[in-house]
């Protein structure tokens, strides 16, 4: 799955939160969720044709998201975002350290769950477009009180 539909899962799930930690949890989540779905990907052999854009894409995107997100909820939002990017690390760390930085039992979780298919890149620009929109409206309603799915138990009643 391309990393710039991760950003935007990650951050759309990190307004639905009120504590980072929780956001980078509900993120990594979503990461194995989403690339648990069938997606768009190429041979490694591919990988920076696509990577070089599309991580700048993201890059730029979460700028655009940090900079739209209300300052009491940007830390949730970019936790979200941390959390559902972080297990691609090892795309880049194969590239320019020839290493993963995980275990062998991640990535072979990782790599298993994975369904690719380099047809599919018009579905993934479309799931990006979706999830840009949900963003967007989301974020237009963060200023107010939003129904939080996952609260942090604060102790008190
Ligand atoms: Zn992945």
């Amino acid at each position: 799955m391309l990393i710039t539909n991760h950003v935007l899962a990650g951050a759309a799930l990190g307004l639905l939160v009120d504590h980072p930690g929780t956001a980078l949890a509900v993120g990594l989540a979503s990461h194995f969720a989403l690339d648990a779905v069938p997606h768009f990907g190429v041979p490694r052999e591919h990988l920076m044709r696509v990577a070089v854009p599309d991580g700048l894409v993201g890059l730029a995107t979460i700028a655009v998201i940090a900079r739209h997100t209300p300052a009491h909820r940007r830390l949730p939002v970019l936790a979200g975002i941390l959390g559902s990017c972080l297990p691609d690390l090892d795309k880049p760390g194969r590239q320019f350290f020839d290493r993963s930085p995980f275990p062998d039992w991640f990535d072979r979780f990782h790599g298993g769950i994975q369904h690719e298919s380099a047809r599919r890149l018009p579905l993934e620009v479309g799931a990006g477009l979706a999830l840009g929109v949900l963003l967007r409206r989301s974020l237009q309603r963060a200023d107010g009180p939003l129904p939080r799915v996952f609260t942090w138990p604060t102790g008190s009643s």
